[in-house]
């Protein structure tokens, strides 16, 4: 889930929608209008529809307070956060590590819905304070904000991983066994009875007349099941590559090409002859950057007999290195933090190979083909 509009940044943390954002913030103001609409048609249209947008506003307002506590507890522990998104279906904070402990997990789980919870006592103890006025505007806006909320709190308390409640289901399981992998799966799995659990409510409430409502209530079973199914992929996956290091995968044998070489040339007699995936590219004897078939088919064909190797490299600046003894899994994480297909591995200001996404994926292959 990656932002498609920026919106700056709170305390460090990037701030971004989706564009089905748009879609959700849409229907609220719709639903909450007509529902104004028929409790208090004496407001006017003018006040409802501004009562509509600002109390729509402020549900973003406090999602976004629950995320970023998720967010807070995350870089207080040195987890960075890459950007909170806010979509369709509420937010998702970018933790870009998985926590150390299972404390750590627990609290960064826990004081999302614990956030929630607290805006909704501080908007309904603020309505109630404010009497028997139950027809006013600002009374309608705060019970809203309090109930909604309150049901945010306990939807994500429930123990689907990676719902909020999977999550702190998950440090539980940790804490009591010691056994970190083992205990994603097993919330994963009752992530997934959890998701079925809603897809048949959805479809029950569907063919009893409940209509939009029972198919967005299975929506939601049909998101947490593909988010439960992946956490548990995950996990097998950091398995496999449990003590696996960059030297074990990486290609040692890059050959290495002037800088100043024509890319149509640099096809024809390099890249098509040797069949080789990754080359250093070199000026005076420095090197300067890495070329793989990637950067050659983002150029348009017809530009190759004008262009030369240093126009398309990716130059070593941009790249972050890593040395051979890094573990495979690290490497990844920055490779997908950084968008980066390829590493350089140097040790002792030495480039000793590369390493690529698609190394990683024969790597994987085989591992299970001799495993199966
Ligand atoms: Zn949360």
């Amino acid at each position: 889930m990656q932002s498609q509009i920026k919106l700056g940044s709170v305390f460090g943390i990037k701030i971004g929608l989706h564009y089905s954002w748009f879609l959700i913030a849409l229907l609220i103001v719709f639903s909450l209008s007509s529902q104004f609409h028929t409790s208090n048609p004496e407001w006017g249209d003018t006040v409802i529809l501004i009562l509509a947008v600002a109390t729509a506003l402020l549900f973003f307002v406090s999602l976004l307070l629950h995320e970023l506590a998720h967010s807070l507890v995350a870089t207080s522990n040195k987890l960075p956060v890459k950007e909170i998104t806010l979509f369709a279906l509420g937010g998702v904070s970018q933790i870009e590590k998985n926590p150390v402990s299972a404390k750590v997990e627990f609290w960064m789980a826990f004081v999302g819905p614990l956030t929630s919870a607290v805006i909704g006592a501080i908007c309904l103890t603020l309505a109630r304070l404010m009497g028997n006025s139950s027809s006013s505007p600002w009374m309608a806006m705060l019970l809203w904000l309090g109930y909604i909320n309150l049901m945010l709190a306990g939807f994500n308390l429930l123990p689907g991983y990676p719902l909020d409640g999977g999550r702190v289901l998950r440090a539980l399981i940790w804490w009591k066994t010691g056994d970190a992998d083992r205990s994603t799966q097993l919330a994963a799995r009752v992530g997934q009875f959890v998701a079925f659990g809603f897809i048949a409510l959805g479809v029950v409430q569907f063919f009893t007349g409940a209509g939009v409502g029972g198919l967005w209530t299975a929506f939601i079973g049909w998101f947490l099941l593909q988010a439960s199914r992946e956490s548990y992929l995950q996990v097998g996956l950091a398995h496999a590559l449990k003590g696996v290091l960059v030297a074990d995968v990486m290609t040692r044998d890059c050959p290495t090409v002037d800088g100043w070489l024509n890319l149509q040339n640099f096809v024809d007699h390099e890249l098509l002859r040797t069949g080789k995936r990754c080359f250093i590219v070199v000026d005076k004897g420095e090197i300067t950057g890495l070329v793989t078939p990637q950067e050659v088919k983002q150029i348009d064909r017809a530009k190759w007999p004008f262009m030369t190797l240093h126009d398309i490299m990716r130059p070593l600046a941009d790249l972050r290195a890593v040395t051979p003894d890094t573990p495979l899994t690290s490497a990844l994480e920055s490779m997908s933090r950084y968008d980066l297909n390829q590493l350089p591995v140097i040790s002792n200001s030495h480039l000793e190979g590369v390493l690529s996404r698609a190394q990683v994926l024969t790597y994987l292959q085989m591992h299970a083909e001799m495993k199966g």
